[in-house]
């Protein structure tokens, strides 16, 4: 998912439209804008696309100079509008609003005893576990009502909520998920999931949410503090895939880092060919980097659908494979008799790279020698991103060599997980890479056992 906070002297419902449009990316199932106008919340949401959802009738309704936007792309609960975001209650007389990405690993646990104590929920996600707690423990002071539910609830969240006149915020104290705040000339404030939109809409200074900050934003200005700090996590697949390109999260820029990743896997699995071809976009910036390091030249060989978005998380097999079909599609005339190197930044089912080198051999390439530039993905992700079960996952139940028969490729070979952190350039280890490694940094007990 991705979120967005505005706090600002003039109307914020615009900018934030267009925030949200530059996170777009991190979710296309729903979207919503929430803003305060000095007396009430006023929520829109829906399903669908930012640019799909909005129009003029809506910002005139959307008054207020605080507001907060969301994307969602689901990780827990299903595709439903009532589990859109943001989420608005109504408590003590007061009305609460909040928008989360992340994924809340004791999320049920806590439900089921507010259910216990009376509270009804409206939703299925676990967003709704952090509001209820919230309005719960606030008795006057709202960061400590924050703070007490920070101590309640486990796993990844980067949260952005509304109270009063205030824009609030608060991250995760591994900080699994992106959180950045950026202030402009005029006073105007930006809290949001990637850089790109405080660019775009306009901030001057920009910075990191810390894991376990707490920002509040009001009339007096920016207000900091802390939750129990916790050793770094930052999530290593939002440079692998999951970030645009042009995010910097955490001191980590996802181009440079891409380029890295496709220039240390030209080095760690080399092989003779005539083109190395990205599957795009977030494969491109890795081919490029293997192209430069090897030296043999890059090329557009897939011409891709721009109008479809991502297109991973669909039910069934079938729709998958039908999706990658309308996305992709290969250029004969650049493939017709080559030896190719394919780079892309994952392999998850496996759906994406079968079906293309399938297609590619087809339209007469030679020779289709993949390359990942990333760790065979053999865990599922508990932290917000929608990795499926262990059966599903192509790496999980076959070696290399298994996979790439089962692909169809001449050959296969992913970047180290050594190579993968040597692209950070970061001299500490700060990442979370437990969809890797199966190391997670916060145990998912609930959820594991849902599995089974
Ligand atoms: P596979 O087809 O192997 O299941 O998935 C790998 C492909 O899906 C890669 O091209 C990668 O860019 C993309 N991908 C990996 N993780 C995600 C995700 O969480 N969401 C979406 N939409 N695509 C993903
Ligand atoms: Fe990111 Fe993987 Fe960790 Fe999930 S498990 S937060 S996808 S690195
Ligand atoms: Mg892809």
């Amino acid at each position: 998912c991705g979120v967005i906070g505005i706090y600002s002297q003039n109307d914020v419902s615009k900018k934030l439209f267009y925030g949200l449009n530059s996170l777009q990316h991190r979710g296309q199932e729903a979207s919503g804008i929430c803003v305060f106008n000095g007396e009430d919340m006023i929520l829109d949401k829906g399903m669908g696309l930012v640019y799909d959802n909005f129009d003029d009738e809506s910002f005139l309704k959307l008054k207020g100079n605080v507001g907060i936007g969301h994307v969602r792309y689901a990780t827990a609960g299903g595709s439903y509008r009532y589990n859109s975001q943001p989420l608005l209650a109504f408590s003590k007389n007061r009305e609460f609003a909040l928008a989360h990405n992340g994924n809340l690993v004791n999320h049920q646990s806590i439900r089921d005893e507010l259910e216990e104590e009376g509270m009804l929920f409206q939703t299925a996600i676990d967003t709704e576990v952090i509001l209820s707690l919230v309005a719960k423990y606030y008795k006057g002071d709202i960061v400590e009502a924050v703070k007490k539910t920070m101590a309640r609830i486990k796993g990844a969240y980067s949260v952005v909520m509304l109270f009063e006149d205030k824009l609030i915020a608060f991250r995760d104290p591994n900080g699994f998920r992106p959180l950045l705040i950026g202030r402009a000339k005029n006073g105007e404030v930006i809290i949001a999931s990637e850089n790109a939109p405080l660019e775009i809409i306009g901030t001057d200074a920009i910075r990191n949410v810390e894991p376990s900050e707490i920002i509040v934003v009001d009339k007096k200005g920016i207000h900091s503090d802390f939750f129990e700090k916790a050793e770094k996590k930052h999530c290593i697949f939002e440079y692998v895939y999951f970030a645009r390109t042009d995010a910097t999260l955490d001191g980590v820029n996802s181009y440079n880092f891409r380029r890295r990743c496709g220039e240390i896997l030209s080095r760690e699995a080399p092989v003779e060919a005539d083109l190395v071809i990205a599957v795009p976009d977030s494969g491109t910036p890795a081919a490029m980097g293997y192209a430069q390091e090897s030296g043999i030249p890059f090329a557009e060989g897939l011409v891709k659908n721009r109008y479809m978005g991502r297109t991973f998380i669909k039910p069934t097999a079938e729709e998958r494979e039908l999706s990658v079909k309308l996305k992709l599609n290969p250029l004969e005339t650049v493939l017709k008799g080559k030896r190719i190197i394919l780079v892309d930044d994952s392999i998850v089912r496996g759906t994406t790279s079968k079906n293309l080198i399938k297609r590619m051999k087809k339209a007469g390439a030679k020779e289709v020698h993949m390359r990942i530039v990333s760790p065979p993905v053999k865990f599922p992700c508990y932290y917000g991103i929608n990795t499926p079960s262990r059966q599903k996952l192509i790496a999980a139940n076959y070696s290399v060599e298994e996979m790439r028969k089962k692909i169809g490729a001449d050959s296969l070979a992913f970047i180290s997980m050594e190579g993968m952190l040597n692209a950070t350039l970061m001299k500490e280890n700060k990442f979370c890479e437990a969809c890797f490694n199966g190391t997670y940094a916060v145990e998912p007990k609930e959820l594991v056992q849902d599995e089974k």
